[in-house]
């Protein structure tokens, strides 16, 4: 039987993938701007439990070509659990073409070089990575416990051993007080990393995310994606900032499209129709 235990989180380009929980929550949990597996207790699933869903789903699902691993981090499982389970994905989907999952820096940095290589060969793909912000200030604060010059290395790493790393930055995470640094620094850690995919997502705090934190109004945190935007040095990047979080959605490619997308940023904030006093309407959650 396949079980999918709530909450049950995938990014967006996942909609179509055949979603297995290798492990339920996070083993970190700790990130104040993130509410997704609070109150879940993190828990790696026995290989024969999955194994048989993977059959289940071979007899239900037999022309699979996309698997998503689920939950946070499921790199952190680590290179003796992965084999295998990728083994079975192979031989349970003849079709299989790739299996993506979330990757934090850490994940990374624990496989060697060969290990990276070998999981690549075993057709997993995309590494979903979040950096969340340059500045080691943010990321300190909001309780992160990575390292944003570690992330810049471990994807430069993973992206050199084939894999696809989808990077995420938080517009909004510094607040008020540290805005410009956390633009400023996310661009120049991005311009070091050069990641293929590149999503920024609007921060919604589900609750206060460090002492003193005060929220961007709408205005300001176009003000901050643009300022972001206008740093980047980036050439050859796909861009997407279209989640329902961001008050203007925009999408393009780096370099060619930068221009055009500082343009529409500036449409924007000059349009009178963002909130300058407040947040503005925002969906629930991340
Ligand atoms: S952002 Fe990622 S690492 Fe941080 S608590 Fe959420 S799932 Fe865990």
């Amino acid at each position: 039987m396949i079980r999918c235990r709530e909450p049950l989180y995938r990014p967006p380009a996942e909609a179509g993938s055949l979603i297995l929980q290798a492990a339920y929550g996070c083993a970190h949990n700790r990130c104040t701007f993130c509410g997704m597996y609070k109150g879940v207790r993190y828990q790696v699933r026995p290989e024969a439990e999955l194994f048989g869903e993977i059959s289940e789903a071979a007899r239900l699902y037999p022309e699979t070509r996309r698997v998503f691993l689920a939950d946070g981090n499921a790199l952190g499982l680590g290179y003796d659990r992965l084999r295998p389970l990728l083994e079975r994905l192979a031989e349970a989907f003849p079709r299989l073409a790739r299996v993506n999952l979330y990757a934090n820096c850490r994940s990374i940095a624990a496989l060697t070089d060969g290990e990276l290589t070998g999981l690549r060969r075993l057709k997993l793909n995309t590494l979903y990575t979040g950096l969340e912000s340059g500045s080691q200030r943010v990321l300190d604060l909001v309780h992160k416990g990575e390292s944003a010059a570690e992330t810049v290395r471990q994807v430069r790493r993973a992206e050199a051993a084939g894999f696809t790393c989808s990077v995420m930055v938080l517009v909004g995470l510094g607040g008020q007080s540290y805005s410009e640094e956390h633009a400023d620094a996310t661009a120049a850690a991005l311009n070091l990393m050069r990641p293929t995919l590149l999503s920024a997502l609007r921060v919604i705090p589900p609750g206060v995310l460090f002492d003193g934190f005060r929220e961007l109004t709408e205005y300001q945190a176009v003000g901050e994606l643009h300022r972001l935007i206008g740093l980047l040095e980036l050439e050859r990047t796909v861009f997407r900032a279209d989640h329902p979080s961001n008050p203007a959605p925009l999408a393009g490619r780096f370099p060619q499209d930068k221009y055009r997308l500082l343009a529409e940023l500036e449409a924007t904030r000059r349009g009178g129709l963002l909130d300058r006093d407040g947040p503005g309407r925002r969906p629930f959650a991340l």
